[in-house]
């Protein structure tokens, strides 16, 4: 403890360290043993030496790990090297990345409020916003891409603008900026979902987004190992208007979990640079395969909004592409998607993605399955349609594995 200002000791850099250094080594000061690895405090309270101590640091005068629903050391690491990579001065852990969605809109909305939502977001984040009608905060959901869609739609009690790019599995790109300064001409905030190219591509604050959602189950951790999310922002936002929810509603991210991303921050950069290499040469493979009518990847100069991409994610791609496969009718190419994923031998068939193993996914009967047939078309998913999620497999044996069922359709 910092004597002197009261607040929770900082790691001490060098001016100006940069961005991949931070990635592995900001978090907490080493404790008394000098481990070099991050330790992890499985522990739910924190002993105080005397009452009085005790008395200042529950009435916030000393800022102090008092227990972990609210403070933990190892989440603490994690909370500093994210807010480190988004350029943000805060940020909060929580147990998922529906829970840190959940904190954000407990926090910051009330009833009476109005959301705008991209009509493209995660399936469960739609779901969320819809059953908090019931407590009076309304959500509209818009274009992804239709910048006038999102004017149109703001209300004088809109307080949030939410927004989640690239979106799956369309990969299709909102501009963050242009998002930015409607969300502030009207007094909103907005939020970015930045899941899909994770801290390492793309850092939404840049371009003027207020909070940035994560769920570190995805890229953070990166290894398919724990479900866990954060919410980064304005320090002084978080502390007033999210630190107080995570203390009595308890969505915390359980200290083994926060270790798990802090460890996985640490290959962040240099995982997210090798995967987006291998899905860009994918992607380009698939676009010159007769059983393949479209790919969508942000990364080929074919994507509608390949230039924007490419300012807003550091020139890469990302590691998620979805293809389609041929066929005349939407029978015919769902026989068509489920021969080529059921043919892989090497892909793992699942929803999840950021992980280091290739995932193969049919959209349209998972994560979209609970849609109507014409709400799947509006939002341009068809029966033809594969998600690719690219690990870190040697890019010829993924190809070959999706030749397999693709060799045989044309
Ligand atoms: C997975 C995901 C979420 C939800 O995260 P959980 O950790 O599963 O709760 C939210 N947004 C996007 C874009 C996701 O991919």
């Amino acid at each position: 403890m910092d004597a002197q200002n009261k607040k929770i000791p900082r790691v001490k850099f060098p001016p100006g360290v940069r961005r991949d250094t931070l990635a592995v080594r900001e978090g907490l000061p080493a404790s008394a043993w000098g481990e070099n690895s991050e330790a992890l405090f499985l522990t739910s309270s924190f002993v105080h030496p005397d009452s009085a101590k005790a008395a200042a640091r529950f009435g916030n005068e000393e800022e102090a790990f008092v227990y972990s629903r609210f403070s933990n050391p190892t989440v603490m690491m994690m909370e500093r090297r994210l807010a480190a990579l988004e350029g943000t001065t805060g940020c909060i852990g929580t147990s998922s990345g529906m829970s840190a969605i959940t904190l954000l809109v407990l926090g910051l909305l009330k009833g009476g409020d109005h959301v705008l939502c991209s009509r493209s977001v995660f399936g469960a984040t739609i779901k969320l916003l819809q059953d908090f009608g019931k407590f009076g905060i309304e959500t509209t959901f818009v274009s992804q891409t239709e910048l006038d869609e999102w004017k149109a739609a703001v209300r004088p009690n809109t307080k949030l603008l939410f927004a989640e790019t690239p979106s799956n599995p369309l990969t299709e790109i909102c501009d963050i900026q242009a998002l930015a300064n409607l969300a502030h001409e009207v007094g909103a905030l907005l939020a970015v979902d930045n899941c899909f190219c994770s801290p390492a591509l793309q850092q939404p604050a840049r371009f003027g987004a207020d909070l940035v959602v994560h769920s570190g189950t995805k890229y953070l951790d990166g290894q398919g190992r724990v479900v866990a999310g954060a919410v980064c922002g304005d320090e002084a936002l978080i502390d007033s208007k999210l630190m107080p929810v995570m203390r009595s509603a308890g969505l915390s991210l359980s200290p083994f979990n926060a270790w798990v991303v802090l460890k996985g921050m640490e290959t962040l950069s240099v995982r997210m640079e090798a995967q987006t290499a291998r899905a860009h040469k994918l992607a380009q493979w698939l676009e010159s395969q007769p059983g393949v009518s479209r790919v969508y990847y942000p990364g080929l100069p074919s994507h509608p909004q390949h230039a924007l991409a490419m300012n807003q994610q550091s020139g890469l791609g990302g590691a998620v592409l979805s293809f389609e496969v041929i066929g005349q009718t939407p029978e015919a190419r769902r026989e068509h998607a489920f021969h080529v994923i059921d043919s892989t031998r090497l892909l793992s068939i699942t929803s999840n993605l950021g992980d280091t193993k290739t995932i193969i996914t049919h959209p349209a009967s998972t994560s979209h399955g609970r849609l109507t047939e014409e709400q799947r078309l509006s939002a341009g998913i068809t029966q033809g349609m594969i998600r690719v999620a690219v690990g870190l497999e040697d890019v010829e044996d993924v190809k070959e594995d999706l030749w397999t069922g693709l060799s045989r359709l044309s």
